[in-house]
């Protein structure tokens, strides 16, 4: 048996390669921009200006009585100039006139018949946006990875249209089992819904993956093989849930092995011991087990990173807490737990409860769950009141 972290290890060394691909700001949210940096065609703002309504001047003038000579108005190319005893009106953003070198409120002027009366001083530069005070042109600029709303907009302020982000991988979807229907269909005897299917492929979505469902296969060894090859030449990385048990219809590790190369790995995890891992045509296949929790929190902990990794993000991207469990829970001592806890803050800190039965067939118990509590090799046991690493799976 190998251990998670050496499993996550041999797969992202065997990870494939990135694509890029060019997108519309508009659909960028939540990419990976390639490269992270960009450097910056044009100054933001392009032009001193002003950053309230009110009125142009020369600081020197101030206090006194000048003559509005004129308006800039936000969008305006050409502007009077501010001479000597002068003032224009500027609205927020207008261009700064030449000649002023600072900007008066309008809640500190008053108009009186084509003059305005300002009693305080004003500083050089006051409510004045310098050009490039927020972009200079030739300025490197570190993009938020994923892209934010924010960092969008910085894009858009520079002038670009497009970015190049990480393609997402196409991670293809192959449930196998002779009992599995889709759901919304009528059960007939002794078949259960696929549950994997849609469960996979929204959590591989989560994790920056573009999921490819594949339709579902039965428990035939030359069914299997074919939607294997499909599966293979269809994508970067294919993840398979089922069959890969030493029962006589598990068909997934011998059709990997005759199809390309297969590594089985028993995981020292609970849920989810056995993994097939393989490759078909240089396409890296991930065998999850059959079992909804096993083949779920396997693609948690494994399939996750591993498609982080090609977008090039860090880790599992998910919040990581020590909660008190409040409870026992038994394991097996020679792998590591991952139990299914609802969460709680309390004074003394987090709180984890056993979110409903611990089998790998009780997928409510998931799905109730904010987070994987991990009990270590080793130990018997969750104890009660032991302080456990957990992972929240919940934004
Ligand atoms: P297997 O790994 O094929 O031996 O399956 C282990 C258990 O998981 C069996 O009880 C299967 O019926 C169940 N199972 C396998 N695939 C799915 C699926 N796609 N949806 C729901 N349950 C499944
Ligand atoms: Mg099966």
């Amino acid at each position: 048996m190998i251990s998670v972290e050496e499993a996550r290890e041999r797969l992202l060394a065997a990870r494939p390669a990135a694509r890029t691909e060019v997108l519309a700001l508009v659909n960028a949210r939540g990419r990976v921009p390639s490269p992270t940096a960009i450097t910056a065609p044009v100054d933001v703002p392009p032009f001193a200006n002003s950053a309230m309504d009110g009125f142009a001047v020369r600081a020197a003038d101030l206090p006194g009585r000048l003559r509005i000579g004129g308006e800039s108005a936000a969008g305006a190319a050409r502007l009077p100039d501010v001479v000597p005893g002068t003032a224009v009106r500027v609205s927020t953003g207008a261009p700064l006139p030449p000649g002023a070198d600072a900007v008066v409120p309008i809640e500190q002027a008053t108009v009186i018949d084509g003059e305005v009366e300002i009693a305080a001083a004003v500083q050089t530069g006051n409510h004045v946006r310098d050009t490039g005070h927020d972009t200079r042109a030739g300025e490197r600029v570190e993009l938020p990875s994923p892209l934010t709303p924010a960092g969008i907009g910085v894009l858009a302020s520079l002038g670009l249209a497009e970015i190049t982000v990480v393609a997402r991988p196409r991670v293809a979807v192959l449930s196998s089992g002779e009992e599995l229907t889709p759901p919304g269909e009528t059960l007939a005897a002794g078949r259960i819904y696929d549950a994997n299917t849609p469960a996979l492929v929204a959590a591989i979505a989560e994790a920056g993956g573009e999921p490819v469902e594949q339709p579902r296969v039965g428990d035939d060894p030359a069914a299997v093989a074919a939607a294997l090859t499909t599966a293979a030449e269809t994508a970067d990385l294919v993840v398979t849930s089922g069959g890969v048990s030493v029962g006589a219809h598990d068909h997934i590790r011998d059709a990997i092995r005759r199809l390309g190369r297969l590594d089985f790995w028993r995981i020292a995890m609970q849920p989810g011991k056995p993994l097939a891992v393989g490759e078909i045509g240089g396409t890296t296949v991930i065998g999850l087990p059959g079992n909804p929790v096993s083949a779920l929190v396997v693609s948690e902990l494994l399939v996750r990173p591993l498609i982080r990794a090609v977008l090039g993000l860090p880790g599992d991207g998910r919040a990581h807490l020590p909660a008190v469990l409040d409870e026992e829970v038994g394991k097996d001592p020679e792998r590591a737990a991952y139990l299914r806890v609802a969460l709680r803050q309390t004074d003394a800190g987090w709180n984890a409860h056993p979110a409903g039965g611990q089998l790998s067939s009780q997928l409510r118990a998931l799905a109730a769950a904010d987070g994987l509590l991990v009990v270590p090799i080793g130990e018997p046991a969750g104890r009660a009141g032991a302080t456990y690493d957990t992972m929240v799976l919940r934004d």
